[in-house]
């Protein structure tokens, strides 16, 4: 595997099982097989290797999809944080979890009976025979190899630290559990049973701040390693050599232990563990939730048979049956029979979508009663629901200009900490009561132990992640943390007409023509030069001349100008498309027409005027329906204080009499495309923040423009690509919908935040003694880490209200 070109790296190997490169000297596990040595990414790959080598080492078939990229785990606050196993954050030492995009349909094969055999190729068992059956990758509520190891080390936390505990309470509360139970046993049980409970239970903590020293990056671990660490050690010198302290150590003549903190803090650390872990896995449900809609298998026809096939192998034009009450597997377009499709999952729409034979498809919908043979188009990781997971998850990992704040404070927090629990020791051991360095310790070690900073860390990332999520369950689909928290602040709302306001579906409403020219003629020749045109006026003239049941010849010399219109030749004959200015140019006098166009326009038409031979011939009068969704969603945006303005390459009378209709009063008609972004600069530069919504290609850098891009999502994955938000289901309900998102989600932050910030702020000072003096009041490194283990589960507890939000 060495490679010529690179001499000079560490040469790779690679992993069998997963097929990872991997350096030798970094591999966490070795095998040797026939003679040769082989290295594994992580424990768990060598021991699948031993259990079967020979299927690793077979060389894959040729026509085998390409191996699926490995999972890659990251730490929710730490996002650039990104490795193939799992495993401890380097920076805050939380324990890193799957990014769910990078599993998305990968699919593996297991025996029922021989759960321990898994194989990236379909085939059958080594032991049994039987066929193997595929299971998606990443989906089964497997459970989390961090949790059970979490839950193990509690258990036994528990288990050894409670007669320490009751020891302790015994001594504390002055009863005599029994006449020989005296100190010196007392610190002897001690020390016994919080060795295991220290070091082997405590272990991983131990680790986290061994790495966080390496890697000078201090975080709670840091803090707990040296909370747990002085406790114990300072309760086992004692119990050693109880000699060698001084008086002010002493209570009666005795130096007291503190193991009882040591396996208490311990014990409850580690259930602040467990909690966080089993909630933070409820976070990203929304994500689970959406790569479960896929289905597994699909019904593929082929040569007049119908197979069932694993869903990856489906490809793009293969012919796919979807029976009745079945999942659509893949993007595509219903070919045959008629049916209803509940989009809602991907959506948020609730009402079944009717589907005929040129229909569109979703992935992972549910179709109704009706059964259709469909036309695979987009499959794998080319789908809507594939590209709505990866760009959830993506959301998740970005970072919302809020948490700035709780960066910055973090940054200086522990060290801050740290300093403060020094001072405590200082000022307890120079002028406390005594015993003063006993007091001393205690209170430095609580106010470690309290200011635990997690909670602050986790306040923001765990909102945008459970706020993204309950995005996409309702078709609001978050490109990055920021747009959702700005969302919220928008006063201003620009929208596109076309595909926005209106259907984007322009049909062909009227027919004019002059003297001395028939309709139909206008029509056809105007469909014949436009047949070649994107421009969604010329769909609409297309057919509508189809319609009629007329044949169009092909255009020569074509020539289109920007929102102007087009010239060619067709049927022998000059044909000119365009507004008035535009047949000036072509020496056409426009005028004759100018009254009838002018009323179709006030009924909110788009009239194209058309020229043959360089005369004024007729018109062609296209209206763009209004959504019926619209009136309701702009009275919601109005009565939320957002300002509206109409944006439109469209005609200004057109213009007008749509947005009269639908109260609109700042109305930017005969916008070229070009222009849309300057509109947006424009009004940013009055000091508005503004929100852009639209669907075309065109629309793209006006969107990257505004405050906030909004994607229709019937648009094309460019506009997608340059919005912050995106719309799954084109409708400005969509936006009410986000805004609401986007305000429960920052409240849901800033009661993160003050839930955080109170636990330490009112925590630190106690800890620290400050209220002693004045109430005689202390917090025990016990009560400390209880109230750091609270802090940080009800933050996250906060965050997941927000999965019930109604939007
Ligand atoms: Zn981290
Ligand atoms: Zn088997
Ligand atoms: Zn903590």
């Amino acid at each position: 595997m060495a490679n010529e070109d690179r001499q000079s790296d560490p040469v790779e190997v690679l992993d069998p099982v997963c097929g990872m490169m991997i350096e030798p000297a970094g591999a966490a596990a070795t095998c040797d097989y026939k003679g040769q040595t082989y290295y594994f990414c992580m424990t768990d790959c060598a021991d699948k290797f031993k259990a079967d080598p020979g299927t690793y080492l077979q060389p894959r078939p040729a026509d085998a999809p390409p191996a699926p990229d490995g999972t890659i785990y990251t730490c929710p606050m730490d996002p650039e944080v990104r490795q193939p196993h799992p495993g401890a954050c380097p920076k805050c030492g939380m324990a890193l979890e799957p990014d769910l995009s990078t599993v998305i349909g990968r699919v593996e094969w297991t025996c029922p009976m021989h759960p321990e055999i898994v194989r990236s190729e379909p085939g059958s068992c080594p032991i049994c025979g039987m066929a193997l059956e595929p299971r998606t990758v990443g989906l089964e509520d497997a459970p989390n190899p961090e949790l059970v190891d979490m839950t193990r080390r509690f258990r036994v936390a528990v288990l050894l630290g409670l007669p320490v505990f009751v020891l302790a309470m015994a001594d504390m509360l002055g009863w005599r559990l029994a006449p020989f139970i005296d100190m010196r046993v007392t610190n002897w049980v001690g020390l016994a049973c919080s060795i295991p409970v220290v070091f082997w239970a405590g272990w991983p903590f131990f680790e986290r701040a061994w790495a966080s020293v390496v890697n000078r990056h201090a975080n709670m671990f840091t803090l707990i390693a040296l909370g747990v660490g002085a406790a114990f050690f300072f309760s086992a010198a004692a119990t050693l050599a109880p000699g060698v302290f001084p008086e002010s150590f002493r209570h009666h003549g005795v130096v007291e232990t503190y193991f009882d903190s040591a396996v208490v803090i311990t014990a409850l650390v580690l259930l602040g563990q467990v909690l966080e872990l089993r909630a933070r896995s409820r976070t990203n449900s929304a994500i689970r939730q959406l790569l479960g809609l896929a289905p597994k298998t699909a019904r593929v026809l082929r040569d007049g048979t119908e197979t069932d096939v694993p869903l990856e192998r489906v490809q793009v034009g293969d012919l796919l049956r979807v029976r009745p009450g079945e999942k659509v597997p893949v993007d595509g377009v219903v070919i045959e029979g008629r049916t209803a499709v509940d989009e809602s999952m991907v959506t948020g729409e609730p009402l079944p979508v009717e589907k005929e034979p040129g229909s569109r498809v979703t992935g992972a919908t549910i179709n109704g009663t009706g059964s259709v043979i469909m036309r695979a188009e987009r499959v794998g990781s080319g789908t809507l629901l594939a590209q709505i997971v990866r760009m959830v998850s993506e959301a998740q990992r970005t970072r919302a200009p809020i948490q700035r704040l709780a960066d910055t404070v973090a940054a200086w927090f522990v060290p801050a900490v740290v300093a403060a629990a020094a001072g405590a020791f200082v000022v307890w051991a120079a002028v406390g009561p005594d015993p003063r360095l006993a007091h001393a310790l205690v209170n430095a070690v609580a106010v470690l132990i309290i200011a635990c900073p997690c909670a602050l860390g986790l306040a923001t990332p765990m909102a945008i992640m459970v706020g993204t999520g309950r995005g996409a369950a309702a078709g609001v689909l978050i490109r990055n943390a920021e747009a959702l928290e700005h969302l919220a602040r928008v006063d201003t709302l620009v929208v596109d007409k076309t595909g926005t306001l209106t259907e984007g579906k322009p049909k062909v409403s009227r027919v004019i023509a002059s003297p001395g020219f028939e309709r139909k003629d206008v029509l056809r020749l105007a469909a014949g030069l436009e047949q070649g045109s994107e421009h969604p006026l010329a769909a609409a003239i297309t057919a509508a001349a189809r319609e009629s049941g007329a044949a169009f010849a092909e255009a020569k010399e074509f020539e289109s100008a920007t929102g102007g219109g087009v010239s060619g030749i067709v049927e022998g004959r000059r044909v000119v498309l365009g507004n008035a200015a535009y047949l000036r140019r072509h020496g056409v006098d426009p005028d004759s027409l100018a009254g009838e166009a002018e009323s179709l326009r006030r009924d909110g038409a788009t009239v194209v005027l058309a020229a043959i031979d360089g005369r004024l011939a007729g018109g062609i009068a296209v209206a763009d329906p209004v959504r019926e969704t619209t009136p309701e969603a702009l009275r919601l945006l109005r009565e939320e204080g957002v300002n509206l303005v109409m944006l439109t390459g469209d005609n200004r009378t057109t213009a007008q009499a749509v947005a009269s209709r639908l109260g609109i009063a700042d109305v930017r008609a005969e916008v070229l495309p070009p222009d849309k972004r300057d509109v947006v600069k424009q009004l940013q530069q009055q000091g508005r923040r503004v929100a852009m919504a639209g669907d075309g290609i065109n629309d793209a850098p006006a969107l990257a423009e505004a405050f906030v891009g909004i994607a229709m999502g019937t648009g094309t994955d460019v506009a997608m690509e340059s919005a912050g938000v995106t719309l799954v289901k084109g409708d400005l309900r969509g936006i009410v919908r986000a805004r609401r998102l986007s305000r429960a989600t920052l409240r849901n932050i800033r009661q993160n935040l003050f839930l955080a910030f109170i636990y330490n702020s009112v925590g630190v000072p106690v800890a620290a003694g400050l209220l002693y003096p004045f109430f005689g009041l202390l917090i025990s490194p016990i009560w400390a880490s209880a109230a750091m283990t609270f802090s940080s589960v009800s933050v996250i507890g906060n965050a997941l209200r927000l999965r019930g939000v109604r939007l």
